[in-house]
């Protein structure tokens, strides 16, 4: 492997292709720390093109971090239902809440102080040092990741602390003095775009100082540990309602779901008879859904019933109908309050 001289590095190469290609989006230029911070939390797990329309929802909704911080949990958590990892809005909302009680309602300007910010990791603090402040800050993401270890022809496994030390001390190095944040920026648009799963080195700005490219091995790299297996679930989910109500938990803790509403659900229907201590009447099948989370694909399989009376169950609550749509539902519930609420609209009336 050859160490990359800074003298040698294309930064007027990379940095033409950044302003002449670089996609827009709505937290790019001259963003605020808000902005950064929210977006690069955002987009950390999903892609941009879906984020576009949760950021620009969640500026409306909370524009200030004063407004996040006064702003009930649910609505932080309802804004971001569909997005995933629901512990990245209950930080957003807990860092929210630290800003307004120590540093004004805004975001500070050094790392020490924002690593005190909930759920901010190495990451998401260069990026706002670099992209909000203009600070000269490595921001390595798996997408710098992926361009480094090309670049450098490095054959360590990139999952490893010390692959990853690695490459942060190359970026540090290689960042240059002046305009630091744009070179940041445009190798991570680098790596969500060219220099890609499949690299297109034919159209590559920094193609002539990339070993990985010139050695024949760009595809090859970066190296990874084998994935862990998906895990499968079954999940009987009965949807149980009495008039216009039907029997939701809401998920607490430091569970994947905490904040989010579901349906109860068993891993056998049979579960179902010592669970309920009423009398139910099973109306109807209702859609399978489908849902992966972290690990774990999941195969919900919901009924649809009717309780003659209305009882209490432990841990959960009765909500009404109309109510549901405000609340934030884990996603392959929220398939399921779809169908309970639009084909069976009636529901609302007390039958279906
Ligand atoms: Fe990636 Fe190819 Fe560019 Fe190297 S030349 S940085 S492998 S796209």
């Amino acid at each position: 492997m050859k160490t990359l001289d800074k003298g040698e590095f294309p930064y007027q190469n990379l940095k033409s292709w950044f302003e002449r290609e670089k996609r827009i989006f709505p937290w790019r230029d001259n963003p605020s720390p808000y902005a950064v911070w929210v977006s690069e939390v955002m987009l950390q797990q999903t892609r941009a093109s879906v984020v576009v329309g949760y950021f620009t929802r969640w500026m409306a909704k909370f524009p200030t971090i004063e407004s996040l911080a006064a702003a009930p949990v649910d609505e932080v958590i309802k804004m971001w239902e569909g997005l995933g990892y629901y512990s990245r809005a209950r930080n957003l909302k807990e860092g929210a809440i630290h800003l307004t009680k120590h540093h004004n309602s805004l975001l500070p300007s050094d790392a020490k102080a924002l690593s005190k910010v909930k759920g901010l990791g190495p990451y998401t603090i260069g990026a706002i040092l670099s992209f909000a402040f203009h600070k000269k800050s490595a921001a390595v993401d798996g997408n710098v990741l992926r361009v480094i270890s090309r670049m450098f022809a490095f054959e360590q496994e990139i999952d490893l602390p010390s692959t990853q030390k690695w490459i942060r001390e190359r970026v540090e190095e290689l960042l240059p003095d002046t305009e630091s944040w744009v070179i940041m920026e445009a190798l991570i648009e680098l790596g969500a775009t060219l220099c890609g799963k499949k690299p297109a080195c034919e159209a590559c700005p920094v193609q002539d100082a990339c070993q990985g490219y010139l050695l024949g091995k760009a595809e090859n790299l970066p190296k990874r540990k084998k994935r862990l297996p998906s895990i499968f679930l079954k999940r009987i989910v009965p949807v149980i309602y009495h008039r216009n109500e039907l029997l939701l938990q809401k998920q607490e803790g430091k569970k994947v779901m905490a904040g989010l509403f579901e349906f109860p659900y068993f891993d056998e229907e049979r579960h179902l008879k010592t669970f309920y201590p009423g009398h139910l009447q099973k109306v109807g099948n209702l859609k399978e859904v489908e849902h992966t989370f972290t690990r774990y694909r999941a195969r919900l399989i919901p009924t649809l019933w009717e309780a003659e009376e209305k009882k209490e169950v432990e841990g959960f609550i009765w909500i009404e109908s109309e109510a549901m749509q405000k609340l934030p539902f884990s996603s392959g519930h929220r398939k399921i309050t779809q169908e309970v609420l639009g084909k069976h609209a009636n529901l609302t009336h007390g039958k279906f």
